[in-house]
């Protein structure tokens, strides 16, 4: 054994131990105090140690811990699916709930299968995904995932052949010409064959929050209905008013996807939810047809993650959050473009509301580090200095470069916001 542990770490760096969290603040077990930057992955979107949220889950757990969704629905999974649907501008979608964004993406994918056999079309099962792009974990959310490195050591993936690949946004293209590269792509699968296309409309950990001009999302709708494809936003990191907006997908323009995936914000990271939002039409054809989408979870539609999505929501609504998210959203950006004046090793600074990234690379050529590292060393130094961040790799043209996510609880405020500055200044300068 490396470490006298039984935890399965997920690396040989022991892990540190975090034992508190208060507001944008962790501490760990020698009371040090970390700013956290990146919401351990863009997830507390509340902050941490919110008291009502427990208090919500304790009720709950008191009163109705678990049912099983396929037999029961509960009182309060039918007011937060009402509330959530509200809050997103969806009046007429269905929510289905489950435990992580990788479910989730596993459930909206098997539902646009059924979706199109329901309606007599059973070679639709292709999904159109790009690259590069995050989906999850399991090994169809993975397949579906244009992320070479979490690919390598885990093939054979299900059936490549079934996720055709579209290029990652070109922010050089005006939004409309750039979702047009859809169409060639449906063109070539055959869109006979395809089911759906699904995109993250700000791409989270693959692309540094990488967004397309406006337009693009609405132009993709278009195609997609010419096609007879669904179209599914992986709004996983994006939405719940992350980027400063309920959902990211409608930043350039009203645009209604037919799916909309949701996880991390829902409940904060207070409990394990994550889920889907389905039209109305999508809803109908399964329930009109077979009667039943045949899949599920021991856990889906949990009461106390319920629970503790409804009290986040709450939260969320009262204190105005995804406004706050826009306005020091805005303040983040403007002093992330400061540090790319100043530190010729930050390419770029980009992102919307608060899920920001840093492109990275090499200051005497401007250009991408063909070896990754960089991040992982800007982030060890941050660290340092009492800020976490969330460092990756390929930010540049989807498969070289080095990134690092920004994107604090929504509640900062702009002091913290001058913190992780500071923080991030020190820390470049040290990397250089
Ligand atoms: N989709 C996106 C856009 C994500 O960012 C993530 C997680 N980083 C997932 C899906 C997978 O979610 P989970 O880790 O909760 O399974």
């Amino acid at each position: 054994m490396t470490h006298p542990s039984n935890v399965f770490y997920r690396s040989r760096q022991p892990s540190p131990t975090a034992v508190r969290g208060e507001g944008v603040y962790l501490f760990d077990a020698g009371g040090r105090r970390y700013l956290d930057g990146s919401s351990g992955a863009l997830v507390a979107n509340v902050g941490h140690g919110r008291a009502e949220v427990g208090e919500a889950m304790a009720r709950q757990a008191r009163e109705l811990p678990f049912v099983h969704g396929s037999q029961f629905t509960s009182p309060v999974l039918e007011e937060y699916a009402a509330r959530l649907v509200r809050f997103l501008g969806l009046p007429d979608y269905r929510f289905w709930a489950v435990s992580g964004g990788s479910e989730a993406n596993e459930s909206a994918i098997k539902l646009a299968r059924q979706y199109h056999v329901e309606r007599g079309e059973p070679g639709r099962y292709r999904v159109v995904t790009r690259v590069p792009s995050y989906h999850g974990a399991s090994l169809g959310a993975l397949a579906a995932s244009g992320m070479g490195a979490r690919r390598a050591l885990y093939a054979p993936l299900m059936n490549e052949a079934a996720w055709p690949k579209m290029p990652r946004p070109d922010p050089t293209l005006g939004g409309e010409d750039d979702a047009e590269r859809l169409r060639a792509v449906l063109e070539e699968a055959g869109p006979e064959t395809v089911a759906a296309f699904i995109a993250e409309p700000v791409v989270g950990a693959s692309d540094a929050a990488l967004a397309p001009n406006p337009g693009y999302h609405a132009r993709v709708a278009e195609i997609c209905r010419e096609y007879g494809v669904l179209f599914i936003a992986d709004e996983v990191m994006s939405g719940m008013g992350r980027c400063g907006t309920p959902l990211a997908v409608r930043l350039g323009g009203e645009v209604t996807p037919d799916i909309v995936v949701l996880g991390k914000g829902l409940a904060a990271g207070y409990a394990p939810l994550a889920g889907l939002a389905a039209s109305g039409e999508v809803y109908d054809t399964v329930m009109n047809g077979s009667g039943a989408f045949k899949h599920g979870f021991t856990y889906a539609g949990h009461p106390v993650s319920v629970a503790a999505g409804l009290s986040v929501l709450h939260i969320v609504e009262r204190e105005g959050l995804v406004e706050c998210a826009r306005v020091r959203g805005e303040r983040l950006l403007a002093g992330l473009r400061e540090l790319q004046a100043k530190h010729p090793g930050v390419l770029e600074a980009r992102g919307h509301g608060l899920l920001l990234g840093l492109v990275l690379g090499d200051p005497a050529t401007g250009r991408a580090f063909e070896t990754p590292g960089i991040a992982a060393r800007v982030a060890a130094a941050a660290l340092r200095r009492g800020l976490i961040t969330y460092p990756g790799s390929g930010a540049v043209d989807g498969t070289r470069g080095d990134h690092l996510l920004l994107g604090p609880p929504l509640t900062v405020t702009d002091g913290e916001v001058i913190e992780m500055l500071e923080a991030l200044d020190g820390a470049l300068g040290e990397v250089g």
